[in-house]
């Protein structure tokens, strides 16, 4: 038996949007896109592909404001120093946090960058499409395997989620241990040139990076992008990718590189402004990831959404360097590339798997609506997400929030426990 939902707008983004369109799905995958009406409607709203939230850290969900205006090298010391305060229970209590803040934000899929193992088990539950990638930092390629090993027992890949590996960063893993997370034929995803301290160490062997601590591998005297180049190719996922010049895209570019751009965090630590409009030119696989909010400082896709079209433009002194259709995309069936599962989901298209977000346009300044897709990234917010629909099934509806009450507590005394002092349950 099939469901459907109806509202206002459908935007399948393969396609053009569709006024009073319906999408209805049957046993976790959609069977028709079109003009339409169902039982379920919604009135003054958007039905929009689930975000494919490129880059986060489910773990740090209630991380905001750890070393705010600090530069990124005390910045990254001072979370090494709070998460040492959480034990196992802990992460995991957050990083449930993070899966719900992510279903509100109208997410279906995130790449997962985790340090634990907590986000897979967190997703898990939730019923959030995920591909964990299990944390390493390692110069030796034993240790890389050690931590692997160690890891990958205290996690199950479920129909939803997937296991992958994360060597963390240049400045903290070897090329040898690329070369090992490369060939265990799991995803793999790293961090790549986030910040100008990462391209002053790898270069020079100074900065504030030295003081992390006993990770490092010795300097290449390299640019970052050239410091991976051996490895750079399709299967390794790169979040950021801020300090990169033309020659560094064109890198990315000819080895098809998938690049997860995450505008606000690296604003908000200083670390510039990738050369978004530069990679797309040059045909490289980007998609939108917020980071966590340990640095971005929420999970909230809206935001980040704006943030990719503020920043281009303002990059660019051009109004027309990134439109909100083309912002959507990057949030949707871009990242969907980069992730490599854009066969499954990313647009609204029979075929492919049921995952969905209903977005309220009622109030906003963009309704009544003259442009669908500008409604929903410049008018849009996770308050306004009415629903979201993984595989078929409905994992968050917007009245149903109180039922969270207890995942945010749970949190907050792991937070008041990094901050030293207590904190008071919220109402
Ligand atoms: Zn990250």
């Amino acid at each position: 038996m099939s469901t459907a939902v109806s509202a206002d707008w459908v935007l399948p983004v393969d396609g053009p949007p569709i006024e009073h369109g319906v999408v209805r799905y049957e046993e976790g995958r959609i069977v028709q896109v079109g003009p339409g009406r169902a039982e379920r409607h919604f009135e003054d709203a958007a039905i929009v592909p689930g975000f494919v939230n490129a880059h986060t850290h489910l773990e740090y969900a209630n991380y905001a404001g750890f070393g705010d205006g600090m530069p990124f090298g005390p910045w990254i010391r001072t979370h090494i120093a709070r998460k040492r305060q959480l034990d196992a229970e802990d992460m995991l209590a957050v990083a449930r946090l993070g899966a719900l803040e992510c279903l509100r934000s109208g997410v279906t899929t995130v790449a997962d960058y985790s340090f634990s193992g907590a986000a897979a088990q967190a997703a898990a539950e939730a019923g959030l499409r995920a591909i964990v990638y299990l944390e390493v930092f390692a110069v030796l390629v034993a240790d890389a395997e050690q931590q692997w090993n160690e890891k990958r027992q205290r996690v199950e890949e479920t129909p939803l989620v997937r296991i992958g590996i994360s060597p963390h960063a240049p400045y903290t893993c070897s090329l040898e241990t690329y070369r090992y997370c490369l060939s265990l034929g799991v995803p793999v995803g790293t961090h790549l040139a986030e910040s100008p301290h990462e391209t002053e160490w790898l270069r020079n062997g100074r900065g504030p990076l030295e003081e992390i601590g006993m990770f490092l591998v010795p300097p290449p005297g390299v640019r970052p992008v050239q410091a991976l180049e051996p490895v750079l190719g399709p299967e390794l996922l790169c979040a950021h990718c801020v300090d990169v010049d033309d020659a560094d895209v064109r890198v990315l570019a000819e080895r098809d590189v998938p690049v997860a751009h995450c505008p606000r965090s690296n604003a908000l630590l200083g670390c510039g402004v990738a050369p978004l409009s530069a990679m797309r030119a040059a045909g490289v696989r980007v998609g939108l990831g917020t980071d966590s909010p340990a640095s971005a400082p929420s999970f909230d896709l809206f935001d980040e959404l704006r943030a990719a079209v503020y920043g281009a433009r303002a990059a660019e002194q051009r109004a027309d360097a990134l439109s909100a259709a083309a912002a959507l995309e990057l949030a949707t069936i871009g990242s969907a590339r980069a992730l490599r599962l854009d066969a499954a989901v990313g647009t609204l298209t029979a075929g492919k798997r049921a995952d969905l977000a209903v977005v309220s346009l009622a109030g906003s300044p963009y309704h009544p609506v003259e442009d669908p897709a500008a409604a929903v990234v410049f008018g849009g917010s996770p308050d306004r997400v009415l629903e979201t629909i993984v595989d078929g099934q409905t994992r968050y509806r917007k009245a149903e929030e109180t039922e969270w009450r207890e995942v945010r507590n749970i949190a907050s005394a792991a937070r008041a426990r990094m901050l030293g002092s207590p904190q008071p349950p919220l109402p």
